[in-house]
């Protein structure tokens, strides 16, 4: 995960980082939609005399001097530095000059470096040190924030300027970074609405205001429905369960008020283990029904009649703006570029996933006999005797892997791999203020010994950092300004050992390492003249590339036998284990990809509607997926009533982007495989050349040619996933 930024237009820099706060978990994106109250915070005219915001930081890598900031430091320095942003572009805006790309589009890179300053380090605390302050501060600056950016959106004379650079780019000597840059602020402006003129601007500002409140409802009434059902288990009902869950179940039902039992609620990580594991097939199924019917349930919290309108209100407002439909509009700045070239891909995935799960199924059925089972399969059954065959077929005990996966191992390993394909060097440094104690920070050289930035590492868990793992940064790489270097870091939320403990963890915890890892070198080796185009601000469906594809490194051989290292005997994991690991990646992936893309189908059949008339969203859903064959006993890893990302979180017609992503890294990974050298040096050469260092100065799939020598096909995805290929 990423922490995604605002688009908007000309506040580059700035408004980069307001919405700070996308998940990495590859499929899970928690939508938090709660909107309380702005609550006041006093502002103290102390904090303002002495306030770090409003002087230089005299650190190293001139870093945020956290030893100095506090919580009354933001607001002041956030309403100062808004002030001093609308200046700086009223001043763009209104100027007499004939509008350049040097008096325009740079000016406007430029401004709100004193707002992106207070934002990044703000942001980021918000997301690893939170308290009941920093959640008022947040409520009371967010409004603040999205009004700023709508000020600086809706100005008219700041727009002219900007067409009239684009409009003659390609007769001004531009290079093509800048060009592109041209390209993508004013393309932003117009998807924003800046080119529409009288009726049509005041529908469009509507519309957007509508949708916007339908999808906080949405959000919302997938929270409350959710809350709203409760499984709540005796001590007789837990067979099957395991100690972990049986505690969890009994706090949380304790934390609601019914001390002495047990509560399964819809939380994934509640109600999944408990499809997993419980034996009781009635209770599985009371859970999976709950479960799978969030938001449908025809009462206050129904999302039925949200959905309908959000998918026409979407519809209408692609055809004020030229599209066709909404996915035409969504997909216009991706890579896929068409709904045709996602649609294709998803189709490639689903027919193999379908046969894939056909095998998976008669596996289970088989094993259903085996143990005398009397009742026929269901989808409350898939996960629970899916396990049984994962345990028999693929042993593996957790325990004895975390063994191996050491922190300190494997920060070593992330750390050289980088050095291994760019040349890089990192060097931990103490005299670097951290906001906390576990916070490590590392100098980054490249090749030629050159600093290039900070990479921060804060990789453990505490009750005032969100859940989930991470990449953000405190600044972002550009030169416009001058020789601005990143300063970059990765969140995570493994568990903090007893004193003098060795941090171990899962296997799959050391494959996260190494996907935030990819994100933070995407933003340490930005090398791009622009803010706008650096590191990671680029589009959903290429962002996910470079970590993904750093993920493979931890699981070759090679790597896995010079760093998983058992903690106590530094002896390399055993050969037979390595290959249960490997065995086991390619388990249920026919379900699981079946959910997955149910999903994703479903998505892009609303948004690719060119005339919406009502929507029975069951019926709707049957029969998009009725007519491509979806088995029975799986259903939507997200079903409409709750697709928080489609109808509350800004992946709506781009839930494929997952996939998408999945398909180059298992691609350009083969591009080592094929070179016999997993460090190959003009693979890695190019890889830098193309992907790691470019930001969003190239066209994405010539970005990606340019790095693979052709176009990306899905062989490779098809074959990690288990998939026969013809
Ligand atoms: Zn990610």
């Amino acid at each position: 995960m990423y922490k995604k930024r605002i688009s908007a237009l000309a506040s580059a820099s700035v408004v980069s980082l307001a919405l700070l706060a996308t998940g990495c978990s590859k499929q899970e994106q928690p939508t938090s939609t709660e909107a309380p109250a702005a609550e006041q915070v006093k502002e103290e005219t102390a904090a303002v005399e002495s306030n770090p915001f409003f002087e230089p930081w005299n650190t190293p890598f001139s870093a945020p001097p956290f030893d100095i900031i506090k919580t009354e430091h933001f607001l002041p320095a956030f309403e100062k530095a808004m002030t001093m942003h609308l200046e700086e572009v009223d001043a763009i805006a209104n100027a007499d000059s004939v509008p350049t790309f040097a008096n325009t589009v740079e000016q406007l890179e430029l401004s709100g470096a004193e707002l992106s300053r207070v934002a990044y380090v703000f942001f980021n605390l918000t997301g690893t040190e939170s308290n009941d302050e920093m959640q008022a501060l947040q409520r009371e600056i967010s409004p603040k924030l999205t009004r700023h950016s709508n000020t600086i959106q809706m100005n008219e004379a700041l727009f002219k300027r900007i067409k009239a650079v684009h409009d003659s780019r390609n007769d001004s000597n531009l290079k093509a970074e800048q060009i592109r840059l041209v390209e993508r602020l004013y393309n932003e402006a117009v998807r924003s609405g800046a080119n529409l003129e009288g009726e049509d601007r005041e529908k469009f500002a509507k519309i957007n205001e509508r949708i916007s409140s339908l999808t906080t409802e949405f959000g919302q009434n997938m929270l409350n429905d959710s809350r709203n059902f409760k499984l709540v288990l005796e001590e007789g009902d837990l067979a099957g369960m395991s100690q972990s869950m049986i505690d969890a179940a009994s706090a949380s039902a304790k934390a609601q008020g019914i001390e002495g039992k047990y509560l399964i609620t819809l939380q994934r990580s509640s109600v999944e283990p408990f499809l997993q594991f419980s034996d009781r097939r009635d209770l599985r199924e009371k859970a999976f029904k709950g479960w799978a019917s969030r938001g449908d349930n025809d009462n206050e919290y129904d999302n039925k009649a949200n959905v309908e309108e959000i998918v026409k209100l979407r519809s209408e407002r692609a055809k004020l703006l030229g599209y066709k439909h909404h996915s035409d509009y969504v997909l216009s700045n991706t890579m896929a570029s068409s709904p045709e070239a996602a649609m294709d891909l998803l189709m490639k995935v689903w027919t193999p996933a379908v046969a894939k799960a056909e095998q998976e199924k008669q596996w289970i059925l088989e094993l259903m006999k085996e143990q005398g089972a009397d009742h026929e399969f269901a989808a409350w059954d898939w996960r629970y005797y899916a396990e049984k065959v994962r345990k028999a077929r693929f042993d593996l005990d957790q325990g004895e892997i975390a063994q191996y996966f050491e922190l300190n191992n494997m920060i070593e390993a992330k750390f050289y791999v980088a050095k291994q394909l760019f040349g890089l060097t990192f060097t931990e440094r103490t005299d670097i203020p951290v906001y906390n104690d576990v916070v490590r920070v590392w100098e980054v050289k490249d090749a030629s010994n050159n600093p290039i930035g900070l990479f921060f590492g804060d990789y453990y868990a505490r009750p005032t950092k969100q859940s989930g793992a991470w990449m953000s940064a405190f600044r972002t790489q550009q030169k416009l300004a001058g020789d601005i270097k990143p300063l970059i870091i990765n969140n995570m939320n493994l568990n903090q050992p007893a004193d003098g403990e060795p941090t171990l963890m899962s296997y799959s915890d050391a494959v996260t390492l190494f996907h935030e890892f990819g994100h933070a070198l995407h933003g340490l080796l930005s090398n791009v003249t622009y803010p706008t185009l650096a590191g990671t601000n680029v589009s959903r469906d290429w962002v996910e590339f470079p970590a993904q594809l750093y993920e493979h490194f931890i699981a070759q051989p090679y790597m896995l036998n010079k760093f998983a290292r058992h903690y106590k005997t530094n002896k390399p994991m055993p050969e037979a284990l390595i290959q249960r690991i490997k065995d086991a990646s390619t388990f249920n992936q026919g379900f699981a990809t079946i959910e997955y893309t149910a999903s994703a189908l479903v998505d892009m059949a609303y948004h690719k509607m060119t005339e919406v008339d009502s929507i029975d969203v069951r019926a709707f859903e049957d029969k998009i997926l009725g007519d491509y064959g979806k088995p029975e006993e799986i259903i939507m890893r997200h079903r409409s009533t709750h697709f928080g990302h489609i109808f509350a979180g800004g992946y709506d017609s781009a839930y494929y982007a997952y996939m998408w992503s999945e398909i180059l890294d298992s691609d350009g990974f083969n591009a080592f495989v094929e070179a016999g050298n997993i460090f190959d040096k003009e693979t890695s050469q190019k890889l830098y050349d193309f992907v790691f260092s470019t930001g969003d100065t190239l066209n994405y799939e010539e970005a990606y040619k340019g790095f693979r020598g052709r176009a990306p096909t899905t062989d490779a995805l098809l074959e990690n996933r288990g998939f026969k290929t013809e």
